[in-house]
């Protein structure tokens, strides 16, 4: 039977996190013939969400976490996801529910059945971010499209379903500062993309200020 890893970057979450389990556990026991595990990693939050994670993993034998001795960023937290991860397919989910659940069935019938290496969702439009935070981020895109020739289009997130072959090819870039975005796309692989309306966060606060996007 095909496993699935998902893995799920948290940083003071603890508003949104047991939510997010729940629907997400809810879609992927939906898809048939498929073991699956959870790997969240505590970003070093400050809240309660290690301890909710903590008794998730208490209660679900398919639930893990790595829990990290202070703030390291997100890129850090799904490197580690990635090489702890020992499924057949990864995913990479936000905690507060602006991954659609409902994609991860679409994304495994990609992968399983139509012979992409990853799916990756798409989102359109950008409800709910403020207007110079989307004026930047369409710039930033614009001038890295320019400079580095590959494919990040804005959209193109993080959100994204890979096969073993691609998530054993992102792990053996060694780059210490990573952009995974960039990394996803530099290593190559037959990508198919699924749109999705982008929604609000569905509890907390984003954890980007921009300082730390300019970073
Ligand atoms: N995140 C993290 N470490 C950080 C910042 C964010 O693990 O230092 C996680 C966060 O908990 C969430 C995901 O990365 O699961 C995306 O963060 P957020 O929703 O704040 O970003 P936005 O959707 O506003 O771009
Ligand atoms: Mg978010």
């Amino acid at each position: 039977m095909n496993k699935l890893s998902i893995i799920v970057p948290c940083y003071n979450e603890e508003e949104v996190i047991s939510r997010f389990y729940k629907e997400t556990n809810e879609e992927v026991l939906k898809i048939p013939d498929l073991d699956y595990e959870f790997i969240f990693i505590d970003d070093g939050s400050k809240d309660h969400t290690l301890d909710i994670l903590r008794l998730l993993c208490y209660q679900d034998k398919n639930c893990h976490y790595i829990s990290f001795s202070r703030n390291f960023g997100k890129e850090a937290a799904m490197y580690a996801g990635l090489k702890q991860s020992s499924g057949d397919y990864c995913v990479i989910m936000d905690a507060d529910l602006q991954h659609p659940p409902a994609l991860l069935a679409p994304m495994y019938r990609a992968l399983s059945q139509e012979g992409y290496d990853c799916c990756g969702g798409k989102r359109i439009g950008r409800d709910g971010d403020g207007t110079l935070r989307g004026l930047l981020s369409r710039s930033f895109y614009r001038v890295i499209q320019k400079l580095t020739h590959m494919n990040m289009g804005d959209g193109n997130g993080d959100f994204r379903m890979m096969n073993r072959t691609m998530v054993n090819a992102i792990l053996q870039m060694k780059e210490y500062n990573r952009y995974t975005k960039g990394i996803f796309s530099f290593v190559g692989f037959e990508t198919k993309w699924i749109e999705f309306q982008n929604v609000q966060r569905a509890a907390g606060k984003t954890k980007w200020n921009l300082g730390s996007l300019f970073s």
